[in-house]
């Protein structure tokens, strides 16, 4: 079985964010529109329920792992968390990993573009360099299975990494040249029972290799940020368009709803939603006509067992 909880459904921001008040924000701070309050994205996976592995480490990390027992340690020094799985280099999916902090070994699973963009240059990193092997990075290469292991055992879970349409993390654009190993999604597949998860919340375009990634699984989650091209310049709390932060739309003919309505997995969820996205609000036309199509909008809490 593989064993998913969501422990953040956000964009970067979160939901509300900080400095906004759209909509949006406004109404799920005061209680007038029908939503709930969200955390940066990240999701835990399980094959056993005992070692778990995160995917992204959001500056929730905290609460995410009080909030959720399995996560809780069973002895003086100790964490069931056996790995974390990082998408992109973003700091709403890096940051948490600092906060990890408390002499404990990490085992992180990447591509080698989205570890350096994280350690070079970045003096912060030091306080994961404390001691040796505090930090233990298993390199995903595009394309190739990789087992996930638990304290040194196969774990039951293997993953492999697809290069998605996306960018260079923020703060770093103008020191790297673009790569394909910048942003992927992962394909996280039981090996004793087939079962595979597909998870891809930052795409860019939805390409056949795209296509092709989600094919078989038994659930998905996909970019949910934006419901449409306009939506930050229509609310006046943006200039650019969903495409130009690379993010397909949810919406519209070119969206990812209609572009991926051949999708069969029996669960797919949209994840990473951005505060201005109307898909938060539960009674919105743009939910209705998701739910409509069999999709679900991941919350925070949300568990799926497959
Ligand atoms: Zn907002």
């Amino acid at each position: 079985m593989v064993l998913i909880r969501v422990l953040g459904s956000a964009a970067g921001g979160g939901f509300p964010q900080w400095n906004c008040g759209c909509l949006n924000c406004q109404g799920v701070r005061e209680g007038t529109i029908r939503a709930v309050a969200r955390t940066q994205e990240s999701v835990s996976v399980s094959a056993d329920g005992k070692t778990w592995f995160l995917l992204n480490a959001s500056p929730e990390i905290r609460q995410h792992i009080e909030g959720f027992p399995p996560l809780h340690p069973r002895k003086p020094r100790d964490s069931p968390l056996e790995g974390i799985l990082l998408t992109n280099g973003d700091l709403d999916h890096c940051l948490g990993l600092l906060s990890l902090r408390e002499s404990y070994p990490l085992v992180l699973y990447a591509t080698e573009r989205v570890r350096r963009g994280f350690t070079e240059g970045n003096v912060l990193y030091r306080t994961l360099e404390r001691f040796p092997e505090q930090v233990t990075w298993r390199t995903l290469k595009l394309g190739r299975e990789e087992e996930m292991t638990a304290g040194g055992r196969p774990s039951g879970l293997s993953i492999e990494a697809v290069a998605v349409p996306g960018k260079r993390a923020l703060h770093l654009e103008g020191l790297v040249t673009p790569d394909p190993e910048d942003n992927v999604g992962f394909r996280i597949r039981e090996s004793a029972t087939g079962r595979a998860l597909a998870y891809f919340s930052a795409v860019g375009a939805v390409t056949p290799s795209v296509c092709q990634a989600l094919e078989g699984a038994d659930c998905v989650f996909f970019d949910g940020t934006f419901w449409s091209s306009d939506e930050l310049p229509a609310l006046g709390v943006g200039t650019k368009r969903a495409e130009d932060m690379a993010h397909v739309p949810v919406g519209g003919e070119k969206g990812s709803l209609a572009l991926l309505a051949g999708v069969g997995a029996p669960r797919r969820i949209y994840i990473h939603l951005n505060n201005t996205n109307p898909l938060l609000r539960e009674d919105s036309p743009e939910r209705a006509r998701v739910e409509t199509c069999g999709w679900e909008v991941a919350y925070d809490g949300m568990e799926i067992a497959l």
